[in-house]
């Protein structure tokens, strides 16, 4: 048996075109395109890319894209300022503070200080309440984006045994928190995890949100399951040359799994449609 691959890069350019007729929608609607501005500071090669491509994939969808470059020695207090600034601009529907952030500045106090409204990476405590409780909220996208993956493969996840490995802020915990509001049975599973291969074995969905290539082999898969592959590990290949992989050792899993992603090509291209989808819900919940 071979699983079905999953194509991340169809179905997020589905919900981009989905987003950009709810932008146009709201335009018509409102006299305004929905507006997501995103903070960089500091000049991280890596964050440069991401902030150039949310630019990017915002325009196309119709909305309004600000951004402010801030050199990497700003001072907090400056960077505050800045987000008061944006949390006050009603033309402003969502702010985005591109992560990690130089060492003098405090992210948590960042991330507090933006209007938990406006707060489309989902990552305000606010936010983070909501999701827990189950309540309507901004939900972290690249968790989103999982979630709406597995709904494409298996449809209704009530009853399912899942498991999460990794739980960071980002990415783990609201994971945890959106398969246990879809009735899924978690298992939240981290570096301190006793046996996690036999976690992974009673598996029917496993989420790997690691950053370790390739840690889980693919004997570890319980025939039938479905493989969500958050991980974006660069490993060097002999020739010199690096590609991109998985948590997931990717071919030996794809023979047990009933679903699987790919890397690159599966969950990363749905964290910035999701974005887009969380900056249009924020743009609505505001007007
Ligand atoms: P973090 O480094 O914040 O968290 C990693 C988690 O993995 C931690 O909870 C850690 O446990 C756990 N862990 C580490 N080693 C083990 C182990 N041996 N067994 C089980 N768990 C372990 O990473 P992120 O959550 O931010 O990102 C995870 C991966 O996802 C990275 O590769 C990142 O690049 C990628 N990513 C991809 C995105 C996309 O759009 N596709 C978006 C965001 C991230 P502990 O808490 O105990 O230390």
């Amino acid at each position: 048996m071979s699983a079905q691959l999953i194509d991340g890069k169809a179905r997020a350019a589905a919900l981009r075109a989905e987003v950009a007729a709810g932008v146009a929608a709201f335009t018509a609607a409102h006299g305004r395109a929905p507006g997501l501005t995103v903070v960089l500071v500091g000049d991280d090669p890596a964050s440069a890319v991401y902030v150039a491509s949310k630019g990017k994939a915002c325009r196309e969808a119709g909305m309004v894209s600000g951004e402010y470059r801030l050199p990497a020695d700003t001072a907090e207090a400056d960077l505050l300022a800045l987000i008061a600034q944006l949390n006050a601009d009603p033309a402003v529907d969502g702010i985005l503070v591109q992560m990690p952030l130089p060492r003098q500045i405090d992210s948590d106090r960042v991330i507090a200080a933006i209007d938990p409204a406006k707060d489309v990476d989902g990552l305000h405590p606010v936010n983070t309440g909501l999701l827990v409780s189950g309540r309507q909220g901004l939900v972290p996208c690249t968790p989103s984006g999982c979630l709406l993956l597995i709904r494409e493969a298996m449809g209704d996840i009530a009853g399912a045994q899942a498991v999460v490995i990794g739980r960071s802020i980002l990415v783990g915990k609201p994971m945890a928190a959106l398969l246990t509001n879809a009735s899924a049975t978690v298992t939240l599973a981290h570096s301190r995890t006793r046996d996690l291969a036999a976690h992974v074995a009673r598996a029917d969905i496993v989420v790997a949100a690691v950053g370790i290539p390739n840690m889980v082999p693919g004997e570890w898969i319980k025939p039938g399951a479905c493989v969500i592959d958050v991980g974006i590990n660069r490993v060097a290949l002999p020739d010199g040359k690096s590609r991109l992989v998985g948590d997931v050792d990717f071919e030996a899993a794809r023979s047990r799994a009933g679903w699987i992603t790919p890397v690159p090509g599966g969950v990363g291209p749905m964290t910035i449609a999701c974005l887009l989808a969380n900056t249009l819900a924020a743009a609505h919940a505001r007007a």
